[in-house]
């Protein structure tokens, strides 16, 4: 058999310009290359600044942030976590590591996004925390899950790995719960290979986090108020990213807002040319919503059946255009069923699950690249 070549892979690392430059200045000039060098102030700054959350603290991975914000809302053995099961790992993993039981709750067919009808059914006197999902960027309801969470006395965390920039009502993502949890992973739209951010929106919590991000010891106090000596005196563990990571990121942040725009720009091409197909009934694509800014981070198509998805998805393959689908969801995965419980029955997730299919969408991606999917998929659905 001959291996296809593709030509228009799913994804293409966003590279700005000076990331090599702003790297050579960490080792070369600023001699330091451990973590909470200048670089990391900067991108802290940047992040503070552009989403207004009260603190950012980077981390070598979203997985990081969520483990931390673990530790910060004090989750113990049998503590309950609302979250979907239409997401990535890391966001149960995190609670999992601490004794924590998810409890999967279905997801919106819109959005995509944890049903917030469905919290309240899931709530039980064991629940600590209500941990939405901003899938694709497109933000929850979060009025309604602050007011669920404020009634309960819950945590709220929000798992905002795709919605760097991304507001709901002016709000940026991932500063509105409690805390928030960003990723700058390769596959994600701002990047720095891996990485990620803890945000954290009450000042209450500020100087807990910094000693767990630091091993359990108050060494940011020690640099801060010039204590004589800095010790253990919590749990913690080794959260920070390297300086010359933060280099790099910092030369993503400056371009940011070209990237983004580049972005949104192919996911317009994307919704308005296959619009046709969605208002034949043919396939669903992403809700758009006037009062929210969105980072074009995932464009997807829904198809009608699993069976549709695996021939339209091979149907592209053949015209060297690569599209992905994900995910398996949680409470179906093999550590899912151990760890975590359901709540409803999740039947939307699993249609998801099956019918989605996301397109290539990187910063490099060229008008007649996207002419190509679009023109694939036109015809995939013509000669049906
Ligand atoms: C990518 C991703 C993560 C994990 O991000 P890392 O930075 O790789 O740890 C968590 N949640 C969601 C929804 C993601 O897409």
């Amino acid at each position: 058999m001959v291996k296809n070549k593709i030509e228009i892979p799913f994804n293409k690392p966003y590279i700005a310009d000076k990331e090599l430059i702003y790297i050579a200045r960490a080792v070369m000039e600023n001699n330091h290359t451990a973590g909470d060098g200048p670089f990391t102030k900067k991108c802290q700054t940047w992040l503070e600044e552009k989403l207004h959350c009260r603190k950012a603290l980077l981390t070598h991975s979203c997985t990081a942030a969520l483990e931390i914000s673990a530790m910060l809302a004090d989750i113990q053995p049998g503590d309950e976590i609302i979250m979907p099961s239409y997401t990535f790992a890391s966001t149960a993993n995190a609670f999992v590591l601490r004794g924590g039981m998810p409890v999967f709750i279905d997801i919106r067919p819109d959005t995509l996004n944890l049903d917030e009808a469905l919290i309240e059914a899931a709530v039980t006197p064991r629940t600590r925390v209500i941990l939405p999902v901003h899938y694709a960027g497109i933000p929850c309801e979060m009025d309604v899950i602050a007011d669920i969470a404020r009634r309960h006395q819950l945590f709220v965390i929000e798992d905002a790995a795709h919605g760097i920039l991304c507001s709901y009502k002016g709000r940026p993502l991932g500063s509105i719960g409690h805390f928030g949890a960003c990723s700058f992973h390769e596959t994600k739209s701002m990047i720095s290979g891996e990485g990620g951010a803890l945000l954290i929106n009450d000042e209450k919590y500020v100087e807990r986090a910094e000693i767990i991000r630091e091993k359990g010891t108050n060494r940011s106090q020690f640099i801060r108020k010039g204590l004589s000596q800095y010790t253990w005196v919590d749990v913690g563990s080794s959260y920070l990213p390297s300086d010359i990571i933060a280099a790099f990121l910092y030369a993503q942040m400056e371009n940011v807002d070209q990237m983004i725009a580049r972005r949104n720009a192919i996911y317009d091409v994307y919704w308005k040319q296959l619009e046709p197909l969605e208002e034949k009934g043919l396939i669903r694509l992403p809700t758009q919503r006037d009062d929210c800014f969105r980072n074009g981070h995932i464009f997807y198509v829904i198809t009608g059946s699993l069976r549709e998805r695996i021939d339209l998805a091979s149907f592209l393959k053949d015209r060297g255009i690569s599209a992905f689908f994900h995910y398996v969801p949680l409470h179906s995965s093999p550590a899912g069923k151990v760890y975590g419980r359901t709540c409803g029955t999740l039947e939307v997730t699993t249609a998801i699950s099956n019918c989605l299919l996301r397109l290539p969408l990187y910063y490099a991606m060229t008008e007649e690249d996207v002419q190509a999917v679009v023109g694939a998929i036109m015809d995939f659905y013509r000669v049906r």
